[in-house]
């Protein structure tokens, strides 16, 4: 008994220790600021997590922009729901960029879009702005990587910025406060599952 006694004692000396350091670390962080976030990788779940971001603002009422680089031809659940929230959406129209194979196209395409969202990056009215896939209009030149860093770098002070895609850019991963990298463990399209609607996209 006595033996449990000192193991208990043991506990709640080791978890107020642990308590003790998670308060002084939460009472450093005093910086307020807009936050970058990069969610790359190749595990499934970067725009999800980059539409969950946005969701989360607009259950608090912020506003929020969404920039579409890859996928805009396809019936996009979280625009369905979000346009119906007020969330601005920029979309690039023309689908899958290894499906046009025309790079002046496919580079007109994404610096219209582009346009929009720089848009969104200089207005102060935006809380949380989600560039989705723009990691590869970097990756493939269409957009211009200084430009991107540097509408990020001069964006409001108070705005939040999240961009998803494979193979973010170096100078991206610095310039950014959160960086997430989702790693593959395995995905049912190896094994020959369709992608679902409600789950994919
Ligand atoms: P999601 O939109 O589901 O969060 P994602 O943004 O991480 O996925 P993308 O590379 O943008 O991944 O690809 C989107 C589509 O490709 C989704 O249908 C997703 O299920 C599929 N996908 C994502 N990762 C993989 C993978 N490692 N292997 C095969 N398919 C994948
Ligand atoms: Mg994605």
């Amino acid at each position: 008994m006595a033996d449990q006694n000192q193991k208990d004692e043991r506990y709640k000396a080791r978890q107020q220790k642990i308590k003790e350091e998670v308060d002084a670390r939460v009472d450093a962080a005093q910086q307020e600021k807009g936050l970058f976030l990069i969610i790359t990788g190749n595990g499934k779940g970067k725009s999800t997590s980059g539409f969950g971001t946005i969701a989360r603002a607009v259950g608090h009422g912020q506003k929020c922009g969404v920039g579409q680089f890859i996928k805009g031809t396809w019936d996009c659940g979280e625009r369905a729901l979000l346009e119906q929230h007020g969330v601005n959406f920029a979309v690039m129209a023309t689908g899958f960029t290894w499906e046009t194979q025309n790079k002046e196209a496919d580079t007109q395409a994404a610096q219209s879009t582009w346009a929009e969202c720089k848009i969104m990056l200089a207005d102060d009215s935006y809380d949380v702005v989600l560039l989705d896939e723009l990691t590869y209009m970097v990756t493939y030149g269409y957009i211009e990587l200084e430009e991107v860093l540097e509408a990020i770098q001069n964006r409001p002070a108070m705005q939040s910025v999240v961009v998803t895609g494979r193979g973010a850019h170096r100078s991206l991963i610095e310039m950014a406060d959160t960086v997430s990298e989702v790693r593959n463990v395995k995905h049912a399209f190896e094994s020959g599952i369709k992608a679902r609607k409600g789950v994919d996209w």
